[in-house]
């Protein structure tokens, strides 16, 4: 399949060309062609999926197509509503991508800074509102943002959304849009509370599951280490005194282990920010920029402040500790390989997160490769058996079963 064969404008093949895709993802080939015949569209996926091109570009096209000669200021048609300021400026940065010889403009509003630069570019007239649901609401309380010229909808992120607890923000929001419309709603998750939601925004949606696609890994050079839960911080220093490891996203389970591994590694020379939900927005912003421009090699995040995460050329993504949710595995490992990038993914197992790696087996239908050789190597196999079936062999490091 090509981007030609999706029936994309010139200018938008031009623009997709230029980023350096060369075939669309599963989620764009499925949904670009639905989108573009006007339908409502359910998709259940991640960010890492390439869903928002999936979205963006349709919505380029089709107002670019509808585009007339400018008549008096330019009213918002098409509004992205995304839970966090980092994925709300990664999509505004995606339309500037695949809309750069459209013509069309956009612009992306979030909270926790001055509105001031937000309502000057909106009073200028904008095609294209990419928002967080807060400052969107404040925004239309000011009459800053009109919603009546809404053709396109998008709801990014839903699952998240009721995490985060913007259910009622969104709710709000929807009962301004016009009820003609096109409708995108987006979730990694469809839990009934979600799905309740979707109802009431969609009409005869078409449904497009995108389960985080295994064949991804591929490209990714996996590794798996059992070491003891206390020999893990040594393991990480020792394995990044490597120099070809350029940056490193580390993933733990809790916010205090994102902070506690961020700190080690601060202690022993090694460049290091954490980034998790008790950070405030700036923090976060900050950590991911340092981390993005490379004045930070490590980026130590949770599961759900890593979400939405995009770093152009990650070398090596890091599981401190083994998730315990199998496609979150896949999740984490996908951040680095993409575009086509060879990726390292490294994982740390100790004892007892042994039985969350047959979940993980099974998923990807295969084994990690075990590194045997390591100045940490495993002593504790108290789970072991229980786990694997198996009797460690001289105590250093066995496989579990797939
Ligand atoms: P997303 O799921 O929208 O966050 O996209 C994940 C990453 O995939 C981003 O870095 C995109 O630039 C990249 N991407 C999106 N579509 C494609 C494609 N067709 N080919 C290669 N990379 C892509």
């Amino acid at each position: 399949m090509t981007f030609e064969k999706l029936n994309l404008i010139e200018p938008i093949l031009r623009a997709v060309k230029a980023e350096g895709y060369t075939e669309p993802t599963p989620i764009q080939e499925r949904a670009i062609p639905v989108l573009l015949e006007g339908k409502d569209l359910m998709g259940c996926a991640q960010t890492g999926t390439g869903k928002t091109a999936a979205f963006a570009i349709p919505i380029l096209q089709l107002l670019f197509e509808k585009q007339l000669p400018a008549a008096g200021k330019r009213q918002i048609k098409a509004l992205i509503i995304t839970p966090t300021r980092e994925l709300a400026i990664q999509i505004s940065e995606s339309f500037t991508a695949y809309g750069k010889h459209t013509g069309l403009k956009h612009t992306v509003i979030y909270g926790g800074v001055s509105q001031n630069t937000q309502t000057s570019i909106l009073k200028n007239g904008i095609d294209i509102l990419v928002a967080t649901p807060g400052r969107l609401l404040d925004l239309i309380d000011q009459q800053f943002v009109n919603l009546q010229s809404i053709q396109f909808f998008v709801l990014d992120e839903a699952d998240r959304m009721l995490d985060m607890g913007f259910i009622h923000d969104v709710k709000k929001i929807i009962k301004k849009l016009p009820v003609k419309r096109q409708s995108l709603f987006f979730s990694a998750t469809m839990p009934p509370e979600i799905q309740k939601l979707a109802a009431t925004i969609l009409v005869r949606p078409v449904n497009v599951d995108i389960v985080p696609v295994v064949a991804t890994t591929n490209l990714i050079k996996q590794s798996l280490y059992f070491v003891d839960k206390p020999d893990k911080k040594s393991l990480l220093i020792h394995l990044l005194k490597d120099k070809s490891i350029k940056t490193a996203l580390i993933f733990t389970r809790t916010k205090h282990g994102a902070d506690r591994v961020s700190k080690d590694l601060m202690k022993a020379g090694i460049k290091a920010a954490a980034i998790h939900g008790n950070k405030s927005q700036s923090a976060r912003q900050n950590a991911l920029n340092n981390f993005k421009n490379k004045q930070t090699r490590v980026l130590v995040a949770t599961d759900i402040a890593s979400r939405g995460i995009d770093v152009e050329q990650l070398s090596h993504v890091i599981n401190y500790e083994i998730p315990n949710i199998p496609e979150t595995y896949i999740h984490r490992i996908g951040r680095t390989g993409r575009a086509g990038v060879d990726g390292v993914a490294l994982s740390f197992c100790d004892a007892e997160e042994k039985k969350y790696l047959r979940d993980i087996y099974k998923l990807i239908s295969k084994q990690i490769p075990v590194v045997e050789e390591h100045p940490f190597p495993m002593k504790d196999c108290s789970s072991s058996n229980t786990q694997t079936g198996k009797r460690p062999v001289n105590g250093k490091s066995f496989g579990p079963k797939g």
